[in-house]
This record gives C-alpha cells, sequence and structure tokens, in this order.
C-alpha cells in the first residue's frame, strides 16, 4: 500500500543511473530533488535528462529543483582536509587562494564575511561538528578559537548561530538555475535560505518572465525567516522545513517545537509542507533506521507534513532504496494511527473565494458524512485536488488529468493519487461512460462502491470546476 504522505527523494551519485532512480520510484517515491548546490553544471544536466526519459514510463514524477543560495562554504584544503583541535586558532580568510587551506587558515567564498561577524559570535561548520568562536576580525579574515575540535574537509559549510547574515537568497548563479529548472521542466523550485517574501517575489518574477508555471516552495532555514513567516508562507506554492540550517541557526532545542508550528502554519494558509533533512541519516550506511528515525518520520507524518524528504541517505547512501521503502510503510503506519483529524465540520464558518475551493470542501464534506470510497476529480491544472488535500481526510482522492504539469504538481499533494487519462472528457455524463478506463488502472474500487466524482463545465479548460456528483460504480 503507498502511503497518502509523499516521499521526495534526492538525487545523487548513488541514484545517478536510470536503474538507481527506477528503483527509487519503483520504491515509493513521488518526487525526485536535484540540487543545485552539488554536482558539476554537467552532472546536473545528466540527472534532468536521465528523470525526463524515466517520465515517459512514469508521467506522474515530479521534479524538485532546489537552488544553492547563499550558502557559505569554505574552500580548499591542500590535503583535502584538516584536524582542528579545541583552543588552537584558525582563520578564515576571503583573501585567500581558494585551494590553499591547511591548519592555520582556509578560503570563505563569502566577501562581507568579516564586516558582519563580531567577537564573541559562533560559528558551526559542518553541520555542527566544528565549533568555532570569533575572536577578532580583520579586512579579509575573520581569527577564530576553535571551541569543539575536529576533521574539517573541502567545502563544508559554515552558519553563524543566530543568523544575522545581509546575504539574499538569489544570486547570479541562482537565476541562471532557474532558467536551467525551467528549461528541464521541473515542477517545483526550492529557494534555498529565504529571508524574506522580497527574496519569493524575485524567484516569482524571474519565472513569469520565462512563462514559467514552476511552483515555489520555500526553504525556511535561517532566523530571519521566522519574523516575516506569514508573507513568506503567503507568496509560496509551500514551504519547507529546512532543518538542517535551520537547527544550527535557531538551536537544536527549538526545532522540533518549531517545526510543528511551520507544518501548522503552512497548512492553515493552504499550502504545502515538506519536513526535510535527516529523517534517515543512519541509513546512509545501515540497513535499518534508529527508533529515534522512525519515531521522526511518524512524527512528521502526524504534525500533517505534505511530503517528507530524504537528502544524503538517497544521494550518497548505500541503501537508497531500501530506505525510500522503509520511509513508505512508516508514513502508512502512521497515517493509520493519526485520528486527531476530523473533516467532518471543516472550515464550517469560513467563506470560500472560488468554486473550484467551494466545490472541494464540499466533497471533503459529503465523503466524510456517507460511506464514499473515493473523489475522483477531473483536473486540468490540480487546483480542486489541491484544495480537497489541503484537508487531511482519509478518503482517497484521484486526480484525473491530461495535463502533464497538473500530474506532477499533484505528486506533492498529500492524500491525493495523480492518474493521467489520456483523451479524457471532462463531461459528466461521458465521464461516467469513462469510468471503465479509470478502474483499470486501479485496484481499490469495486461495482457497487459509491464515489464523488467533481468536474467542469467544458473539458480542457483550467480553473473551471462546478460540479461534483455522487455516482455508483456500474
Ligand atoms: P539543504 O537544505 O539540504 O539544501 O541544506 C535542507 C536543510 O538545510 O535542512
Ligand atoms: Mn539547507
Amino acid at each position: 500500500m503507498k502511503s497518502k504522505t509523499k516521499i521526495i527523494a534526492t538525487l545523487g551519485p548513488a541514484t545517478a543511473s536510470v536503474k538507481g532512480i527506477k528503483e527509487l520510484i519503483d520504491a515509493g517515491a513521488d518526487v525526485l530533488r536535484i540540487n543545485f548546490s552539488h554536482g558539476t553544471d554537467a552532472f546536473i544536466q545528466q540527472l534532468f535528462d536521465t528523470v525526463n526519459e524515466l517520465r515517459i514510463d512514469y508521467p506522474y514524477i515530479a521534479i524538485l529543483a532546489d537552488l544553492e543560495g547563499p550558502k557559505i562554504r569554505v574552500g580548499e584544503f591542500e590535503g583535502g582536509s584538516t584536524n582542528l583541535v579545541e583552543g588552537q586558532t584558525f582563520t578564515l580568510d576571503t583573501g585567500l587562494e581558494n585551494s590553499l587551506g591547511n591548519n592555520s587558515s582556509v578560503y570563505l567564498d563569502y566577501k562581507t564575511y568579516a564586516g558582519e561577524l563580531a567577537p564573541g559570535d559562533i560559528l558551526l561548520l559542518d553541520d555542527g561538528n566544528i565549533k568555532l568562536e570569533v575572536d577578532s576580525t580583520l579586512t579579509t579574515r575573520v581569527h577564530c578559537k576553535v571551541i569543539d575540535g575536529g576533521i574539517l574537509s573541502n567545502r563544508k559549510g559554515i552558519n553563524k548561530k543566530g543568523g544575522g547574515l545581509s546575504a539574499d537568497a538569489i544570486g547570479p548563479k541562482d537565476l541562471i538555475n532557474i532558467v536551467v529548472a525551467h528549461e528541464n521542466h521541473a515542477d517545483y523550485i526550492a529557494v534555498s535560505f529565504v529571508k524574506s517574501h522580497k527574496d519569493v517575489r524575485l524567484v516569482r518574477e524571474k519565472l513569469n518572465e520565462l512563462k514559467s508555471n514552476i511552483r515555489v516552495i520555500s526553504k525556511i532555514e535561517r532566523v530571519e525567516a521566522l519574523s516575516g513567516i506569514e508573507q513568506i508562507i503567503e507568496i509560496s506554492d509551500g514551504i519547507m522545513i529546512a532543518r538542517g540550517d535551520l537547527g544550527i541557526e535557531i538551536g537544536y532545542e527549538k526545532l522540533t517545537g518549531l517545526q510543528k508550528q511551520l507544518i501548522k502554519l503552512a497548512r492553515s494558509k493552504h499550502k504545502i509542507a515538506i519536513t526535510a533533512t535527516q529523517m534517515m541519516e543512519s541509513m546512509i550506511h545501515n540497513k535499518s533506521p534508529t527508533r529515534a528515525e522512525v519515531s521522526d518520520v511518524a512524527n512528521a507524518v502526524m504534525d500533517g507534513t505534505d511530503a517528507v524528504m530524504l537528502s544524503a541517505e538517497t544521494a550518497i547512501g548505500s541503501h537508497p532504496k531500501t530506505v525510500v521503502s522503509i520511509v513508505g510503510e512508516l508514513c502508512v503506519g502512521a497515517e493509520e494511527y493519526d485520528q486527531i483529524f476530523d473533516p467532518s465540520n471543516i472550515r464550517l464558518n469560513e467563506r470560500f473565494d472560488s468554486t473550484e475551493e467551494s466545490i472541494a470542501m464540499a466533497s471533503i464534506y459529503i465523503a466524510s458524512h456517507i460511506d464514499i470510497r473515493a473523489i475522483l476529480s477531473l483536473t486540468q491544472t490540480g487546483e480542486t485536488v489541491h484544495w480537497m488535500s489541503r484537508q487531511l481526510s482519509k478518503i482517497p482522492i484521484y486526480g484525473l488529468t491530461n495535463n502533464i504539469a497538473a500530474l506532477r504538481r499533484m505528486s506533492l499533494f498529500r492524500g491525493v493519487t495523480p492518474l493521467f487519462l489520456d483523451g479524457l472528457n471532462a463531461d459528466f455524463n461521458k465521464t461516467e461512460n469513462q469510468l471503465d478506463k479509470f478502474l483499470s488502472r486501479t485496484s481499490t474500487l469495486k461495482s457497487g462502491d459509491l464515489v464523488v466524482l467533481t468536474c467542469g463545465d467544458i473539458s480542457d479548460q483550467a480553473g473551471g470546476t462546478n460540479q461534483l456528483k455522487i455516482v455508483t460504480i456500474p
């Protein structure tokens, strides 16, 4: 059984081949993440090409293209790495040659760093494995004392505890990568290190310029984003709780509460929520997860996340397909247990803004009050289905479409099974006659089952869902 919660798998060297990606899909991945932070342009292009080739057989698979953004990284070491010991001094130097790092200093790719730091600031490198305290700053140099030492290797990331850096989310490389994502038919773009809604607006402007329909996911991973979070969510199609960088910047102790708050806030604004990072970290090497990881995935599901995301687990891990199938089982288990959501009296006192929203809410309401086995929604944009999926109900929702972009978009909606029906006719009477076609694609419905059907007046026209009908499967 496939989970209602969607699974995002990040592609990387461990899963770059046709076989590797196919195995992720067969194991249950719905969305594949292509990360602009790692790999050469040629490698990234190859990932896009391979996925697009595979999408001939798996048309519903969505691509999430993840922009690098202003991730600050150290340069390279003469020997590939260095061992920092507690108490020693270490200098970050934006004026140094990139490849000349050693045990006393290393290049840093963020030119204004020294000017934005003060003595006493804490810097965390390599996801918090190494901790430095700023001693003093001088033009290009940040002199630090090592608090927690360890091996520091090439191009590791660096975060300032508490946030407060000026960098914008979108730089020149990101603007180029937006074009690459568009040209390669990405369905979603993840914007890293969003600081305010202005970053997201810039991405939207660029997408408009390209006449692109890509949906925008804001990654919440810096302290500054939290003060303007409502505006960020409103201008985005969804958010990613990017717990890696966020956990370092805000402090681990606040992370779990924040995750719950952010998922709830995104859902209350009818947006998508993705929970990301280290969900199955030990499975990069191990064949089974720790109990803490098991609980982490289940808790994200119970929090109401649309999707859980795997990063290194599938990009560089040793058991990519196993980790995807275990995550799928964990989601199913958590969804079974989940009894906190009651969709039968949803939004009773609210007003709706569109016919799609109204039809969607009426469908969920009906399906929660009579024995409906599934909702079948004919859609050109995925909009009505999006509204349905904002309610966490146990009723299966099928998004039926002959629009490939809508099909893929729906792959990120919790509780929705997107199905491509070629030559679909969105006329009700004709739709009923087409139920055979649908039934041959799914084994969940049988003769005599009651279903809710929704569709629009005019087939092939976007934004027209205005009808709802209760139908018995012949
Ligand atoms: P990243 O984002 O994997 O691109 O760093 C996710 C996170 O920071 O958690
Ligand atoms: Mn990040």
